[in-house]
């Protein structure tokens, strides 16, 4: 079949597309024979299978395809493609949207073929025909960033285009996009560039984290501050439109996953754009030059003060606990704690309790006493009490070198009970029997240990059953069979005797018996 010569650019669809306008004869159907060497297919906007069969027909090279005509290099770098699966089932046949982990990522864009209107009249007018732009496939892109305008579409799902085919038609009336919306999209036209340029390159959590700590968003034990990092994206994107089926995204719940190393898997690429738009200011360079350690302590640091010292200022300026936990991202709680264990004096729920009852908990809770059992005792909620002790200074510390000195008496009588019911009781029962008790004390008190155990036995030598082993080897030489081996010792060694048959005999009257009986007793060995 003739073929027409794929563009820049162009989507596998857009081209199969236009040969057959151009080039082919009758359905469909034939075309897809003739070039794909398949019957029966609906290609997929950006990430098509069969690109085998196309090379074989008309002789495009295979790399050039994949990378340059589908969406794969993109989700390559996105960690889609790390075992080569993504590549195999493109170029061959199976599903490359199961292969990118689409269904997963649980994201409803419905399949469409996106064109920029304006482009396609421009095409029109300069080439003599339009084509679908691989770049406008992208998931997410709804603006030409060139023109300044909404994306029309042309359904390809299920009820719609199905195994058809088309080009971009001409669209009446124009829709103008937000400057983010097209902002965006250039963004992620240059992400597919250097995804493409950078063909070993694969996205590393570590540029975003980078510039997440830069911008303060990570504490300084490296805990991601995940609330007002939500919160940031969610309002820098409140006003940015998504396709239809993608809106759920703009609750970023997904971040979580995407950024913390525990949890990471791959992520669909839309979920990295999002963030990385935002996190990058829109510089796509950042995914490719990652900053060395050293090149990123010279970076600026945007704000360095940790949670705990803006939750001091804000009760010192008197804001009340609600505001500063909203403005920090920390519970209410949270915000209390530290407020009381720098003695600060905040004014919430200051009269629930009276400051007796405040003392009188502290006080029980460093004599020992259960939380449940403080509670009780004053009439007030658990909640209360947790809360009065993990605010006081100290006393959560305390309270545990107390409870392991509770614990480690109670192991004490433990094994002291146990001592006066079992007299008969070595170490080793004491061990097996009181096995929490044991290592409750070998690991915290060793000297007490020492104490309530019974006295050390003297080592005793493991005695061997003589019956037993007469049996063994009676049995094993019986079940010889003739030729018989000519010394003890060659006997010995077929029935692993451990040189008892030589050493031991006389401790072995039935085995001595059999020897002899067989004729295999050598009458030199003397202690026989
Ligand atoms: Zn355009």
């Amino acid at each position: 079949m003739n073929i027409v010569q794929i563009t820049a650019h162009e989507t596998v669809f857009s081209w199969v597309s236009r040969c057959h306008l151009r080039c082919g004869v009758g359905h469909v159907r034939n075309t897809y024979q003739a070039l794909l060497n398949v019957f029966d297919i609906r290609l997929h906007p950006y990430l098509p299978n069969h690109l085998h069969g196309i090379t074989q027909s008309s002789g495009i090279d295979e790399e050039t395809l994949l990378v340059q005509h589908t969406l794969y290099a993109l989700f390559r770098f996105f960690e889609h493609d790390t075992k080569g699966q993504l590549r195999r089932v493109m170029c061959r046949s199976g599903s490359p949207v199961l292969a990118a982990h689409i269904p997963q990522a649980a994201i409803g864009i419905a399949l469409e073929h996106r064109y920029c209107p304006l482009c396609a009249k421009a095409q029109r007018q300069t080439l003599g025909f339009s084509y679908f732009d691989i770049r406008y496939q992208i998931p997410g892109v709804v603006a030409c960033p060139l023109h300044q305008c909404l994306l029309a579409s042309i359904a390809s799902g299920d009820g719609a285009l199905d195994k058809q085919i088309c080009l971009p038609r001409v669209v009446a009336v124009l829709q103008e996009c937000l400057t983010k919306e097209a902002h965006f999209s250039a963004f992620c036209f240059e992400v597919l560039d250097g995804a493409l340029d950078h063909s070993d390159a694969v996205c590393s959590q570590h540029s975003y984290l980078n510039v997440l700590d830069r911008k303060g968003f990570i504490t300084k034990r490296g805990h991601l501050r995940l609330r007002q990092l939500i919160d940031a994206l969610r309002d820098f994107y409140a006003d940015i439109r998504l396709p239809r089926g993608a809106e759920a995204l703009l609750t970023f719940d997904f971040v979580g996953p995407l950024l913390r190393k525990k949890t990471h898997s791959p992520r669909h690429p839309l979920q990295h754009l999002l963030v990385g738009y935002w996190l990058f200011s829109g510089d796509a360079a950042c995914y490719f030059n990652v900053p060395t350690a050293i090149e990123q302590l010279s970076l600026p640091i945007e704000e360095t003060s940790s949670a705990d010292e803006l939750i001091k200022q804000g009760v010192v300026n008197g804001l009340s606990l609600n505001a500063i936990a909203k403005q920090t991202g920390k519970s209410r709680c949270y915000v209390r704690r530290i407020a009381e264990l720098n003695k600060l004096q905040h004014r919430t729920n200051s009269l629930a309790n009276s400051h007796k009852t405040r003392d009188l908990v502290v006080f029980q809770a460093q004599l020992g006493l259960h939380r449940k059992v403080i509670a009780n005792n004053l009439g007030v909620g658990v909640g209360y009490v947790e809360q009065v002790i993990s605010n006081t200074p100290e006393l959560v510390s305390w309270r545990k070198t107390l409870a392991k000195f509770q614990k480690v008496a109670a192991a004490k009588e433990t094994i002291t009970a146990a001592r006066l019911a079992h007299p008969d009781w070595v170490r080793k029962d004491i061990k097996a029997y009181c096995t929490n008790a044991f290592f409750c004390l070998y690991r915290n008190d060793k000297a007490a240990l020492e104490l309530v155990l019974p006295e050390k036995l003297p080592p005793q030598t493991p005695k061997l059953d003589w019956i037993k082993e007469d049996s063994r080897l009676f049995e094993a030489i019986s079940a010889l069979k003739p030729p018989y081996p000519k010394s003890l010792s060659a006997l010995g060694r077929v029935v692993k005797d451990r040189a008892h048959l030589r050493e031991r005999l006389h401790l072995l009257p039935k085995t001595k018996a059999l020897l002899v009986e067989l004729k295999l007793l050598c009458i030199t060995n003397r202690r026989a």
